[in-house]
C-alpha cells in the first residue's frame, strides 16, 4: 500500500463512509487533477464524473481560477470580516446581487444583501436563523401582539430533503437514515410530499423506458398535499414562517426532480400563505440546471466604472428558471469553482433592516464565522462567476447538455437501470430489481455502492446515493468524455448487478 494511503488509514476518519469497509482496501489517493480528469498516487486516471461531490465547475487546475487566486495570495490570504471589509468580498457581493437578479428573471423581491459563510450548511443555517428571528420581530409588531408564528416560527420543507449537517441543516432535513440518530437535539420541522414521479404512490402510469416526469398519470396530488399543509397550519393560526425547499431537483434525496411547474405553484402558494421562500440551490445553483442563454448583459452602471465587467445576462439559478425569486438564496459548492469552501446567503432588504437598530437595542444578527468572507476564496469566486456569464462558458453547458441527453438514452437497454432523470447538466440513474414492476434494491444489497466500485475500476468516479448513481460533470467535461462517463456507467451496471 503507498505511504499516503496508509497514513490515511491511520489518522483520516472519511464522511459519510462505514469507515471498517474503508480500511478493508486501499483507498485512491488524488495527487492532482487537470480539466475533468483526477490523478492518483500511482499514475492512474479517472474521469471525474461527480465534479468532486458537486462542486467543481470548470474543471480542475484551471488557469484563470489559478492566476486569480494566485493574484490575491500576492496580496492576502485571509483577513477577518468581523469589524473589516475587504477587497474581492466586497466585488464579490456586487456580482452576486447582480446575478440574482437578472433582467430576464422576475425581480420581486429584490435580493441585495450577501452574508458570506464556509458551506451549504451554514448557508442553511444563517437563512434559517435570519427567517426565525426576522419572523419574530417584524411580525410581533405588525400584528401588535405575539401572534402564534412568532411565538415559535415553524419551517415546512420537503420529503427526503438534505439541507446540511449542522444541526439546525440536519432539523430541516428528512433523512431517516441519516437524522433519526440525532433527533434528540433537533428542533421539529414539518414534511410534505416530494415530488417524485417515479415512486409516486398517485402515479397511475405503468413503468416506461423514459424519464418518469413524461409519462405520469396524475392530478397534481404532489402540490395538493403542499396547499393542505399551508391550510392546515392557517387553521391551527400557526401559519408557516419559511418553506425551504431546493428547486427544480431536490440532490441527495436522491436526485429527484420536480415536474415543470411544480415549483411555481408551490411557492405562490407559500407566499399566499405569507411564508418565506428559502431556496437551497447548494447544489443547483450557477448553471448546474441548465437553461444557459445568450442575451447580451446590460452594464450595472451602478458599479463602479472598473467592476462594470461585459458578458451574457444569463440564468444561473434554477428558481429564476421558473420565475420564483426567494427571499433567501443559499450558495455554496460551486461559488468558487469548486475550489474553495466558501458560502453566501442572500437575502432582501426588508430582512436586513429588521436586524437594525442601536446598539443597545442589541437587534444585531449575533452570528459568523472565523473564516467568513475569505479573500482567496472570494478571488476564486469572482474568476468563476466571470466564466459561467462568458460566451464560452455558455455554449460549453448547451453543448454538455444536448450531449447527456443524448448518450443518456443508450442506459434504457440497460434491464437494471429503471428511471433516468435529467435536469440541466445533473442526471440521476436509479437503478432497480425489476423495471417493470419498480422494484428497489435492499439498501443492504449496496447496489450504488457496487455499481460505483465497479465504475472507479474502469476509470471513472462517482458516488451513489443509494441506488441512484448521479452523473454531473463539470462543464469542461468533453463529448468523448461524457461517452466514456456513460459507457461506462452502463458497462458497470451490467458486470455488478445483471449476473
Ligand atoms: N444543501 C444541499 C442541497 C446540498 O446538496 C448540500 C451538500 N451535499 C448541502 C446543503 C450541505 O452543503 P455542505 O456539505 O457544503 O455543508
Amino acid at each position: 500500500m503507498h505511504r499516503l494511503a496508509q497514513l490515511d488509514h491511520e489518522f483520516v476518519w472519511h464522511p459519510f463512509t462505514q469507515m471498517r469497509e474503508w480500511l478493508g482496501r486501499e483507498p485512491i489517493v488524488i495527487v492532482a487533477g487537470a480539466g475533468a480528469v483526477l490523478h492518483d498516487v500511482h499514475g492512474r486516471e479517472y474521469l471525474d464524473a461527480n465534479s468532486s461531490i458537486w462542486t467543481n465547475l470548470h474543471g480542475h487546475n484551471h488557469p484563470i481560477i489559478n492566476a486569480a487566486i494566485r493574484r490575491q495570495l500576492g496580496k492576502i490570504a485571509h483577513s477577518s470580516a468581523l469589524g473589516l471589509a475587504n477587497e474581492p468580498a466586497s466585488i464579490l457581493a456586487a456580482k452576486l446581487v447582480a446575478a440574482a437578479n437578472p433582467q430576464s428573471a422576475i425581480r420581486n423581491p429584490q435580493l441585495n444583501k450577501v452574508f458570506f459563510s464556509d458551506d451549504g450548511s451554514t448557508a442553511l443555517e444563517v437563512a434559517l436563523k435570519l427567517a426565525y428571528e426576522y419572523a419574530r420581530r417584524v411580525r410581533v409588531k405588525s400584528a401588535g401582539r405575539t401572534s402564534a408564528r412568532a411565538a415559535q416560527p415553524k419551517f415546512l420543507s420537503l420529503d427526503g430533503a438534505y439541507h446540511g449537517d449542522t444541526v439546525g441543516a440536519v432539523a430541516l432535513g428528512h433523512i431517516d437514515l441519516f437524522h433519526r440518530s440525532y433527533s434528540g437535539l433537533l428542533f421539529k420541522t414539518d414534511k410534505v410530499m416530494s415530488p417524485y414521479c417515479y415512486r409516486c404512490p398517485f402515479n397511475r402510469a405503468k413503468p416506461e423506458r423514459a424519464d418518469a416526469r413524461e409519462y405520469r398519470k396524475c392530478n397534481w396530488e404532489c402540490v395538493g398535499k403542499v396547499e393542505q399543509a399551508f391550510f392546515r397550519q392557517r387553521k391551527k393560526e400557526k401559519p408557516y414562517t419559511g418553506f425551504v425547499f431546493e428547486p427544480l431537483m431536490q440532490g441527495a434525496a436522491g436526485m429527484i426532480p420536480q415536474p415543470a411547474g411544480w415549483l411555481k405553484r408551490t411557492t405562490d402558494m407559500a407566499r399566499g400563505h405569507g411564508a418565506l421562500l428559502i431556496a437551497d440551490e447548494v447544489m443547483t445553483g450557477f448553471g448546474r440546471t441548465g437553461a444557459a442563454a445568450l442575451v447580451k448583459a446590460r452594464t450595472d452602471m451602478a458599479m463602479e466604472p472598473r467592476f462594470r465587467k461585459r458578458g451574457y445576462d444569463t440564468v444561473l439559478f434554477a428558481s429564476h428558471q421558473e420565475g420564483v425569486q426567494p427571499d433567501f438564496l443559499c450558495l455554496a459548492k460551486g461559488l468558487t469553482g469548486g475550489y474553495l469552501p466558501m458560502a453566501a446567503t442572500l437575502t432582501t432588504r426588508n430582512i436586513f433592516d429588521a436586524f437594525l437598530g442601536k446598539y443597545g437595542e442589541f437587534k444585531t444578527f449575533f452570528h459568523g464565522h472565523s473564516y467568513t468572507a475569505n479573500q482567496l476564496g472570494a478571488a476564486a469566486a469572482l474568476a468563476s462567476l466571470e466564466m459561467l456569464r462568458s460566451e464560452k462558458s455558455i455554449r460549453a453547458r448547451q453543448a454538455l447538455e444536448e450531449a447527456l441527453r443524448e448518450d443518456l438514452q443508450t442506459l434504457w437497454s440497460v434491464p437494471k437501470v429503471g428511471d433516468i432523470r435529467q435536469v440541466g447538466l445533473v442526471a440521476g440513474i436509479e437503478l432497480v430489481r425489476n423495471w417493470r414492476t419498480r422494484e428497489p434494491f435492499a439498501l443492504r444489497e449496496r447496489a450504488g455502492i457496487r455499481v460505483c466500485e465497479a465504475m472507479a475500476r474502469r476509470g471513472v468516479l462517482t458516488r451513489p446515493i443509494g441506488n441512484v448513481i448521479v452523473l454531473m460533470p463539470p462543464y469542461c467535461a468533453t463529448r468523448t468524455q461524457i461517452r466514456r462517463m456513460i459507457a461506462t456507467l452502463g458497462d458497470s451496471v451490467r458486470s455488478a448487478l445483471c449476473g
